[in-house]
């Protein structure tokens, strides 16, 4: 057991498992995934009615949209155009919200007051002026030092989910028989903690934006009592219960403690890490890192009902106007043609393509519309490889971190801890090293040539 990854609790041996029980655990994950969506759903959907007059999304606060002034001219109308109906409204939206004139785009800010911000194109891409933004694409950046390819680069590692005791609460935990239990917050972090000692040993500039088990919100679930009841009596819920009477309770999601709960350790906890990337840590990009489902997420696929709340919709300009897109795709696609030489990872097919839209071109990555991925407001890589309770991916999680390689169902492998940062790493050099500017000897003097993968305008 490495360090970065130590738990008082492990234990070493590997456990083995048939194939018929790995199907059932599997099989109750997806239920638990797909309750967890529709019941955050419901939050969304009918919150709305608590304010009508806003019409914010859960926890959410009312857009600024004079910041888009800083966007005026800085994007012509065929690459909003594009973006809009490839990248972030997939799935169709209402006309009022957004209207696409020659020269303009009016953008609704509240249906109620009938208010609307007027977003002025650029003439063409020599008249664009220069996007406004605290992260430097790999373009902007100075030229890598020898041997230092991601030197000065500013990465945050954003470990998904708590671990520790909240990892039953959040249902990021599993176990099977008398196995170690399986928590995905404590797999994240340990992969986070590796990964942070590859990327400084690289030259880049590290912050984490969780590296202990403990919320970064300074809330917890009882905060959320009187919220959550006045959600369920607004879903139809007249009387809400209290409690949860039992793990299996089919109604638990009916419940003040369940609907407290995930106000917590999702919406409270996500909006509060959004804070300390934005406000404090200022990265040129973060790495999201979770276990279970092996894709790659980037921002974008918004529902047409998702579009209907004042501070996501504006929170999806202002991400557009701000062209992480055109960072965080290429770099995404390049993490997974890594990850896929190095785990031999197969291409994930979403059961459901409602809320996902397939993009780039390596087959593993998907936009969808995350808290996350929306409000970081710089270049974000969703990454979620593994499926955690598929028999190879158990069995590695169970034989803990490792240096080398050990024989690990029938097979020489690295620790799936060191495999998962080693592929990021390795995608990250790939990236950078063709993006980012290098340095050319002429006659004594430095001569910056521009990478070749950039495709933004400079800032
Ligand atoms: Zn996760």
């Amino acid at each position: 057991m490495t360090k970065e990854c130590r738990n008082p609790n492990d234990k070493m041996s590997p456990h083995s498992l048939s194939a018929a029980s790995v199907l059932v655990i599997r099989h109750l994950s997806l239920v638990r995934h797909s309750l967890i969506r529709a019941s955050s759903f419901l939050l969304l959907i009918f919150l709305p009615a608590l304010q009508a007059a806003d019409n914010i999304s859960v926890l959410g606060s009312k857009p600024q949209w004079s910041v888009l002034e800083h966007y005026q001219e800085t994007i012509t109308r065929d690459d909003f155009a594009r973006l809009i109906q490839s990248v972030y409204c997939t799935h169709g939206f209402a006309p009022d919200l957004i209207e696409m004139n020659e020269k303009t785009a009016r953008l609704m800010m509240n249906r109620s007051a009938q208010e609307f911000f007027t977003l002025r194109f650029a003439a063409n891409d020599a008249e664009r002026k220069p996007v406004p933004r605290l992260w430097r694409p790999a373009k902007s950046l100075p030229a890598a030092r020898p041997g230092k390819p991601l030197s000065g680069l500013k990465v945050a590692l954003d470990p998904g989910h708590l671990g520790g005791k909240w990892a039953k609460m959040e249902e990021r935990w599993f176990q099977f028989g008398d196995s170690q239990p399986v928590q995905e917050g404590d797999l994240a972090l340990c992969v986070a903690r590796l990964l942070g000692r590859r990327l400084r040993q690289l030259g880049a500039n590290v912050s984490f934006v969780r590296n202990n088990n403990e919320p970064i919100t300074a809330k917890r679930p009882d905060d959320f009592r009187e919220l959550a009841r006045k959600i369920l009596i607004k879903n139809g819920v007249p009387q809400p219960r209290a409690d949860v009477l039992d793990p299996n309770d089919p109604e638990k999601e009916q419940t003040i403690r369940w609907q407290s709960e995930i106000l917590f350790y999702r919406y409270s906890e996500i909006r509060r890490r959004a804070a300390l990337v934005n406000f404090k840590l200022h990265p040129d990009l973060v790495l999201c890192l979770h276990f279970n489902a092996e894709d790659l997420l980037v921002n974008g696929s918004y529902l047409a009902e998702e579009l209907e709340f004042d501070d996501e919709r504006f929170e999806m300009i202002r991400r557009l106007l701000s062209r992480a897109y055109g960072e965080e795709l290429p770099l995404a696609d390049t993490i997974a043609a890594a990850m896929a030489r190095e785990t031999g990872l197969p291409v994930y097919q979403y059961p459901t393509t409602n809320s996902t839209t397939k993009v780039g071109t390596s087959g593993y990555v998907y936009a969808r519309n995350l808290l996350a991925t929306r409000l970081y407001r710089c270049p974000v890589v969703y990454c979620e490889p593994y499926v955690m309770n598929s028999k190879d991916a158990f069995a590695r999680i169970q034989a803990g971190d490792y240096e080398g390689v050990r024989n690990v169902n029938g097979t020489e492998r690295k620790s799936i801890f060191h495999e998962y940062a080693d592929s990021v790493v390795d995608g990250l050099i790939d990236y950078y090293s063709k993006a980012r500017p290098t340095t050319a000897r002429s006659g004594g003097s430095a001569v910056r040539i521009q990478g070749v993968t950039a495709s933004q305008p400079s800032s």
